[in-house]
């Protein structure tokens, strides 16, 4: 058997023993007596009776060791500021934001949510709430009143930690506005505001008796000695929200000494980051990439972060290899819309910048198509990993293991199970799918160490959303749909909610999109199934493409769409051809870069599209509207 697979395998039959070897990566102020406690199905409770703290893994432990080694790098092309945190210093700044915190009124087990642009004091911030145990709730900065105010009601926080104000494309985006909105509109608004004034905004509205300045503390606490407090490794650290790509977001709540295993666990087997080097991460703290892989997992591991305020095309599309070049970053991780917009880009800025310490770049979020995939490892000339995974389980499900051994990377999947989770394909009656057979992507309890202990204050529904699929066996529901070859190699299909049923076939929304992206003018495609008297379902193609003079006339766009229907034809069959592909400027997603497909089907069908909250554009909604005339 090879290395990775017996790796896995091991992690499977024997589950207590693979897990305590990998505990033994964290420091612990009271060892686990526990492996797994799964006495309460699907509940499970990892390292129990062990004592720890994510802050003093991810900051004390290398302060002590290496106090002037680089630890966050923090990068604005937005307001052209660069500044590294040593260890030291890192933790200094922790220690002040901690005392802050306590000095309004924090404690264990309170909340914290975090409102905030992608600058260093979020980081000292998250890094202070798990210092005191205090749990956070970091929502993506420059969300809407509502949404905030709905995360609000949910955290019931004690305090709220933000800024005055974002940047985006050298634009000011003002929050405060926004954050006074939503304390207005909760239930539960919080006690104190924690403002950081980072100068964008003159003469922000402030409110007396709530709002307190961050610097002003700050120099009040200049000295301050906040020691760790230790937790019980099943206590909370954060609660974080899904991207409600499929609707209303659910709040993942995450535990302490699990969540730093597995994290320090995937920094060894799978991104293979070593002390001392720089990790880029190029998501935001306001998802669990960002969450995992920009604050804990790298600094657990003893890298540099480099956290990045800016967009990838500022001041040009070279700006991140120039990073890379200038930080010396050996381990990239960033998403496919991200490498879609590059791709359109001028390739010489990828061959500009010395990239010699890069070793490989990871990609997760979404679906990554072969061409991108494809593009990308060539204008590298560096593997490019797909993985696979979720804000609930907070580290890969699925991803090769290069930590473990390299093995080729294989277009268009994200690879075998990583390890610990016991992971199937099932059709809809709870009976396993063979090789090649189109199923449900679920997981056979206990979920692994890190994966979300339940959905914040509601285990009911923690129990009804994820393990309901079927009466038996008891399965995690991942809601998507994938297919494994022979080989063990998986391929996520879309979202079993986005699966198109064409008279009797099952077709997910990635094969066809794939097939379309598959014409050189598809720059990107949404494809939704809309009902269809003859066929029950239909699907349905918007398209973006790369040049728009390609579909300048009527007869352009129709030339078009019939040769996209070919390559459909061609690459799929005449059943999976769409009913009709439409173009339009730009498609609507989430804030984190997701395909909402149910809001493109809902308008298709004349319906409500339903939980708008975290759309980034609505005039893409529009676009959908009037392309359907
Ligand atoms: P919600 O759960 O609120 O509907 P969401 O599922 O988009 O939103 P996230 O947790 O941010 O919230 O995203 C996880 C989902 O993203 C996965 O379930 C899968 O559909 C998709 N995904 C993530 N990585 C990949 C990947 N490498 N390949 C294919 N799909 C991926
Ligand atoms: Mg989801």
């Amino acid at each position: 058997m090879s290395a990775s697979k017996e790796f896995r395998a091991r992690s499977i039959a024997q589950r207590d023993a693979f897990w305590a070897e990998q505990a033994e990566l964290i420091a612990w102020q009271a060892k686990p007596q526990q492996i797994c406690d799964f006495s309460r199905p699907p509940f499970a409770k990892w390292f129990v009776g062990g004592t720890t703290n994510l802050c003093h893994n991810a900051v004390d432990r290398h302060a002590a060791e290496r106090p002037d080694a680089p630890a966050l790098i923090f990068v604005s092309t937005e307001t052209d500021t660069e500044k590294t945190y040593s260890f030291a210093e890192l933790q200094r700044e922790v220690e002040r934001t901690a005392a802050i915190l306590q000095s309004l009124g924090v404690g264990r087990g309170d909340r914290v949510l975090i409102y905030m642009p992608m600058i260093a004091e979020a980081a000292f911030a998250m890094l202070a709430c798990t210092r005191i145990g205090a749990i956070h709730s970091v929502v993506f900065g420059g969300f809407a009143s509502g949404s905030l105010a709905t995360r609000i009601d949910d955290a019931k926080p004690k305090v709220i930690v933000s800024a005055e104000a974002g940047m985006r494309g050298g634009k000011v985006v003002p929050y405060k506005h926004l954050l006074d909105e939503a304390c207005a509109l909760a239930q539960f608004p919080p006690e104190k505001v924690l403002m950081v004034d980072r100068g964008l905004e003159k003469d922000f509205p402030r409110t007396e008796g709530r709002d307190v300045d961050y610097a002003t503390l700050r120099a009040q606490h200049m000295d301050a000695k906040v020691p760790c407090v230790w937790l019980e490794s099943s206590e909370p650290s954060y609660i974080l929200y899904t991207s409600g790509t499929t609707g209303k977001p659910k709040g993942v709540q995450r535990d302490t000494g699990g969540y730093c295993v597995a994290l320090a666990a995937s920094m060894k087997h799978i991104y293979c980051g070593n002390p001392g080097e720089t990790m880029f991460t190029t998501s935001d703290i306001g998802w669990v990439v960002g969450h995992s892989y920009i604050i804990y997992g790298p600094l657990i591991a003893g890298m540099a972060t480099l956290m990045y305020e800016g967009t990838p095309l500022r001041p040009d599309p070279g700006i991140w290899w120039s990073l890379v070049e200038k930080y010396k970053v050996s381990v990239m991780f960033s998403a496919p819309t991200a490498a879609r917009v590059l791709k359109k880009q001028d390739p010489a800025y990828l061959k500009k910048y010395d990239l010699s310490s890069l070793r490989q770049i990871f990609l997760a979020g979404e679906p990554l198509d072969e061409p991108t995939h494809e593009w990308l490892m060539t204008a590298l000339d560096k593997p490019v990993i797909d993985n696979y995974w979720q804000t609930e389980t907070g580290w890969p499900i699925l991803c090769e293991l290069p930590g473990v051994e390299k093995t080729p990377v294989q277009l268009g999947s994200p690879g075998r199970p990583a390890y610990g989770y016991d992971l199937r394909i099932f059709r809809e009656d709870g009976s396993e799918c063979g090789p090649n057979e189109k199923g449900i992507v679920g997981i056979v309890p206990p979920l692994p160490p890190g994966c979300l202990s339940t959905v914040w204050g509601d285990d009911d529904r923690f129990v009804r959303t994820y393990f309901s699929l079927f009466k038996s066996p008891l399965v995690y529901s991942s809601f998507d749909w994938g297919i494994r070859d022979e080989a063990g190699y998986h391929k996520i299909l879309g979202r079993t909610d986005d699966v198109i049923n064409v008279a009797g076939h099952r077709l997910g929304t990635r094969e066809i999109e794939e097939a379309i992206q598959a014409h050189s003018a598809i720059a990107e495609v949404a494809v939704v199934g809309v009902a269809d008297q003859l066929k029950g379902q239909l699907p349905l193609a918007f398209a973006v493409v790369k040049d728009p003079a390609r579909i300048a006339t009527a007869d352009d766009r129709a030339k078009l769409e019939k040769e996209v229907m070919q390559t459909v034809d061609g690459l799929l069959g005449a059943i999976a051809r769409p009913g009709r592909v439409m173009f339009v400027n730009g498609l609507p997603k989430t804030r984190s870069g997701k395909m909402l497909r149910r809001s493109i089907q809902a308008i298709a069908e004349g319906r409500d599209p339903g939980d708008l909250t975290t759309l980034d554009d609505p005039s893409t909604l529009d676009q959908v509207r009037a392309a359907l005339g």
